[in-house]
């Protein structure tokens, strides 16, 4: 039930102090009854700097979902191929219009995509940037 990350006391990536607390945690649940993941909100109590992670399961998920776009990117690359490779295609004069609003939705899966992954992977760098120097519950219980 505890999660050890929440307790987790950690070095600030920006003042250097070891001032930095989970203030808050987010349990995400897909269609409202997968757990699909945790995010943390960090804070530093020195300096101010605030800063998200997310549980290892959280990536995964995210990853699964940044693969959805990706995958209707690639897909429709691959639709495009022919129109693109061959100009004598009867439909390529009539889908000049067609094939930039088509470009245009496919970069927006694409950079979705790319949002989704680049997210996972500097919530991911910022637990290495901000490294655990302790835990809350440590103080005054030795073990
Ligand atoms: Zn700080």
């Amino acid at each position: 039930m505890a999660d050890p990350r929440i307790e987790t006391i950690r070095r600030c990536a920006r003042c250097h102090q070891h001032g930095v607390t989970c203030v808050d945690a987010t349990r995400f649940l897909l269609q409202g009854i997968i757990p699909s993941g945790t995010t943390y909100q960090h804070a530093c109590g020195a300096c101010g700097y605030r800063f998200k992670t997310e549980s290892p399961w959280r990536t995964v998920v995210s990853l699964l979902m940044a693969a959805i776009p990706f995958a209707l990117f690639v897909l429709m690359v691959v639709v495009a191929i022919p129109y693109v490779v061959d100009p004598d295609l009867p439909h390529q004069r009539a889908g000049q219009n067609t094939i930039w609003i088509f470009a245009g939705i496919a970069a927006l899966f694409l950079l979705l995509s790319l949002g989704v992954m680049g997210s996972s992977a500097w919530r991911t760098i910022q637990l290495y940037r901000n490294p655990a120097v302790g835990r809350a519950s440590d103080q005054g219980s030795p073990k």
